[in-house]
């Protein structure tokens, strides 16, 4: 038979590894007591004693009789009982589940004071006030907590009292008040519930456990579980410890300290300390707290002590660790720790700064830093003094600073971006009507909605600032302007900083410091503690993963910046912007070229400035594989818009002959769904001497860059192939143009020639397909729109939103892969093209290649590298790195 399930742990039986059972502030509490540090004494009852309550709407019958044990334990070791009349043992009773979860229920304290433990409490500390006050607490907080009493009604009494006083301090209410302020607690507990204030401290202590079990299933608690991906399951530990006091006069206070600045991750402890006070004052906020070394003058011999404990836990944690602590009558208690929250520049110094310390491994350094954090710190910044205060708080929706001219629609916004003039949309909240106005702006500003709105949603797509629910704006888009809180009016055109990190918005153009770390990641050069963290994680990264990063780039500009932030090659490089500009006259004369020779003509004049393209990225990437795409959207994207023709001509007294031949294009093009249209490979099959001209320019720049004692690597790349008979007939082109160059030019010209796989008949045929490749790129893109079936625009701008809100999404599927469909395409195209072709080169060039849990995908999917935007590739990297690690440790997060 297997032993009888324990429900109860005292502190001294129970260590760090057991935080699923006794709940993350469970075992950082046994934890330190086996580590000796002055933890008051206590016992946590098991997360499992909350599962079997909340199934069976009862406690295990065993808990009763193990609670009582523990709790007679306790007596002992205090050598006082709970309650008692004389001197009372109280206690606090703490909610804690296994992962740290704001909505549960709130600490009760004083457990164990009734109406005669009062008196005892008084005599024993020689303080009727304190005895009071406490008191008071204990009946607001179980009145509230545990008996659901509208706590507004507690708070309108004491109002009531200090208002009679005159004054808005509890401090100034003495024991005598205090008292009666406590009968009146007990009345309004009477009139709202029907029951008393239990004056049975084991009662009292009952109830308290059994209310923190229920708060598990509390409306709070769930909408963050939800959010967290937390499951609802697990349920919440209770602890039960007796109580110090930190509020007994000057040589008591609480406090909360940190082994490190979590802002900044620079070494030495920091924190908050507030003298004669409990802690929920902190929390409340009734008095100011002082920095921490204001401690070291009130009470230096606590302050050494805690400076002690402060190392071991940081030695034994291996971490930066937060605690909270109470200094009683000059002796210190420790009451939690906890590895520390910390900012993105933190989490990077403290991580390098570990590993000198030789505490930590630099795998595991790595794997307490990610990319979100990276590119977090990429980002220009806002130079902020103290007293530059925000005009609005909102949602911090889209990271990064912008400033601006403040606009109230799309049209103002097009008209100043048109000008040159940087803009700040303000609407209350967005629609895809704005769309083309949040393209012109350099930051959005909504009053309302959070982080999925559409402001939200589509900011962060496009990379724009924006902070929404900004709710205290009174947003007038007719007067063409809004009214703060504190009645300050910005009319349009009025310029703000909108800082889209934090989630303000300051009035007036704030200076703007270009990251330092963006700087030196493109230099590879570290200026300061910052910057050297982060080097030294992406080197370290570098050496330990698997997965290639390559960039997205269409430019030699593009191209440079990507090999300075160490991109590897270029994965995608998009020849559509070579048909833009002044050279869409010549793709207009293609387009309408009524016999071959017209047809060549144009092509003849396009092939030089695409030679030219080509030659200048592939000096850029000397050395380094260039992908090049051939042609990949549909032509009548590069003609002018239909209805503007139309307009023009029927304007015109003579009509444009030019112009009714392009009107005569346009309609013949008009496609009715163009992403499905005539595009990609198909384009290139049906219009001739087009994948020709594109190949010989490639050819020509690859022997010309030899010629110059180059090394271009160039690679072919055929898109949107649905099935192998396309690859094979754009690839016997591409080969005869390569011969007869290589012909001409004297040169080997045995390029690779592959294809895109983001159609899911590529991916279910990979098999095929593979046959004729020498590559695979899953634009998953693409991929995405049509495996799912729906355009990325139109969807992004409409129904995203709500279907992030409704919770069908967790996150857009065109940021992070949607592993159970797209990813399983991937997997099956890599999978049935290595079968048939070992030698298979495989890569990712949709935005998805720049993500980091997708990265993560890509990397257990066995890819041989991934391609994103030159920004994103630092972070790429790391995550890269990552990923590697998690094969080996199995886990990819330590924290
Ligand atoms: P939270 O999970 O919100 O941090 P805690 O359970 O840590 O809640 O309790 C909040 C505060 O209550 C603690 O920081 C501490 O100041 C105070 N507190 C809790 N238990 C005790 C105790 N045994 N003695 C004195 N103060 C306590
Ligand atoms: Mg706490
Ligand atoms: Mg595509």
């Amino acid at each position: 038979m297997s032993a009888p399930t324990k429900y109860v742990y005292s502190f001294a039986e129970g260590s760090r590894d057991m935080a699923a059972l006794l709940g993350g502030k469970g075992a950082g509490l046994a934890e330190m007591t086996r580590l000796g540090l002055p933890v008051p004494p206590g016992f946590t009852v098991t997360t499992e004693a909350c599962r079997v309550y909340l199934r069976t709407g009862q406690e295990p019958p065993e808990l009763g009789v193990e609670a009582a044990r523990a709790l007679a334990d306790l007596e002992r070791a205090m050598g006082r009982k709970l309650g008692a009349p004389d001197d009372p043992l109280l206690l606090s009773v703490r909610s804690g589940a296994r992962f740290s979860m704001p909505g549960m229920m709130e600490t009760i304290l004083d457990i164990g004071l009734n109406d005669d433990s009062v008196t005892g409490l008084a005599k024993a500390s020689g303080q009727q006030r304190f005895a009071w006050d406490s008191y008071r607490r204990l009946v607001q907080m179980f009145g509230r907590t545990v008996m659901g009493v509208d706590g507004d009604l507690f708070e309108a009494a004491i109002a009531e009292h200090k208002a009679g006083r005159s004054t808005t301090d509890d401090h100034d209410l003495d024991a005598a008040e205090l008292a009666a302020i406590t009968d009146e607690f007990k009345e309004i507990i009477r009139r709202e519930t029907g029951g008393d204030f239990p004056q049975d401290p084991v009662e009292q202590l009952t109830r308290a456990i059994r209310a923190v079990f229920e708060s598990w299933n509390g409306e709070r608690a769930r909408v963050y579980r939800h959010r967290e991906h937390i499951p609802d399951d697990l349920g919440t530990a209770v602890n039960v410890q007796a109580m110090v006091f930190g509020n007994l006069g000057a040589d008591s206070g609480t406090g909360v300290a940190f082994t490190r600045d979590p802002a900044t991750g620079a070494r030495g402890r920091y924190g908050d300390y507030l003298p004669d006070a409990q802690g929920e004052d902190v929390v409340s906020g009734v008095r100011d707290a002082v920095p921490l070394a204001e401690l070291g003058r009130l009470d230096p011999r606590s302050y050494d002590e805690l400076g002690e404990h402060l190392h071991t836990l940081e030695a034994h944690y291996r971490d930066l660790c937060d605690v909270e602590f109470t200094v009683e009558r000059g002796t210190l208690w420790i009451l939690q720790t906890r590895v520390g929250k910390r900012t993105a520049e933190a989490a990077f110094r403290i991580a390098h700064d570990l590993r000198e310390e030789s505490v930590i491994t630099a795998d595991e350094a790595l794997n307490r830093v990610d990319g979100a954090e990276l590119t977090r710190l990429m980002f220009p910044r806002f130079d902020i003094r103290p007293t530059d205060v925000p005009i609005a708080h909102g949602v911090a929706a889209s990271p990064g600073a912008a400033v601006g001219a403040v606009v109230f629609d799309s049209a103002e916004a097009r008209r100043r971006a048109a000008a040159g003039e940087h803009t700040v949309l303000v609407r209350r909240e967005t629609t895809p009507d704005d769309l083309p106005g949040m393209i012109a702006a350099e930051a959005i500003l909504t009053s309302r909605g959070g982080k999925t709105s559409h402001a939200a949603v589509v900011a962060r797509g496009m990379g724009k600032v924006c902070v929404c629910g900004a709710e205290s704006l009174a947003i007038d888009p007719v007067a063409r302007q809004f009214t703060t809180s504190s009645g300050v009016v910005v009319h349009e055109g009025d310029v703000v900083s909108v800082d889209g990190t934090a989630g303000t918005v300051h009035l007036g153009a704030l200076p703007l410091t270009a990251s330092d770390v963006g700087r030196s990641l493109e230099t590879a050069r570290g200026t300061g503690p910052l910057t050297e963290a982060v080097l030294q994680a992406l080197s370290h990264a570098d050496s330990v993963r698997r997965l290639g990063v390559r960039a997205n780039a269409d430019t030699p500009e593009d191209a440079e910046r990507a090999r300075a932030l160490g991109a590897q090659g270029i994965g995608l490089c998009r020849t559509e912007h070579m048909f833009l500009g002044e050279r869409r006259a010549l793709v207009e004369a293609m387009i309408l070229a009524r016999d071959d020779t017209a047809r060549e003509a144009a092509l003849a004049a396009l092939l030089p400035l695409q030679r030219a393209d080509f030659a200048g990225i592939l000096k850029a990437m000397d050395g380094l594989p260039v992908t090049i795409r051939l042609l990949d959207p549909p032509l009548h994207e590069f003609l002018p818009d239909r209805t503007e023709l139309a307009v023009r001509l029927a304007s015109a007294v003579h009509p444009d002959l030019h112009d009714r031949e392009l009107l005569d294009a346009v309609e013949r093009m008009h496609e009715q769904n163009p992403m499905l249209g005539l595009r990609g490979v198909r384009l290139g099959l049906a219009v001739p001497g087009l994948v020709a001209m594109q190949v010989r320019a490639i050819a020509e720049a690859v022997a010309e860059r030899l010629g110059a004692g180059g090394e271009p690597c160039a690679e072919i790349m055929i898109p949107l192939v649905g099935t192998v008979e396309e690859l094979r007939q754009a690839r016997a082109e591409a080969e005869r143009v390569l011969a007869a160059v290589a012909d001409e030019t004297g040169r080997e010209l045995g390029l690779p020639i592959g294809t895109m796989i983001e159609l899911p008949r590529a991916a279910l045929t990979a098999g095929r397909i593979a046959e004729v490749a020498d590559f695979f790129s899953f634009g998953t893109n693409d991929l995405t729109q049509t495996t799912w079936g729906l355009s990325r625009d139109d969807a992004e701008a409409s129904f995203f939103p709500l279907y992030l809100e409704k919770g069908i999404f967790d996150v857009s599927p065109f940021e992070t892969i949607d592993r159970e469909g797209v990813g399983r395409l991937v997997e099956m195209g890599v999978e049935a093209g290595r079968a048939v072709n070992s030698r298979l080169q495989t890569g990712v060039c949709g935005e998805h290649g720049g993500d980091p849990q997708s990265i993560h995908f890509f990397h257990h999917a066995g890819l041989d590298y991934v391609s994103c935007s030159p920004f994103r590739i630092p972070a790429a990297r790391l995550e890269a790195g990552r990923a590697a690690l998690a094969d080996t440790t199995g886990t990819s997060d330590s924290r």
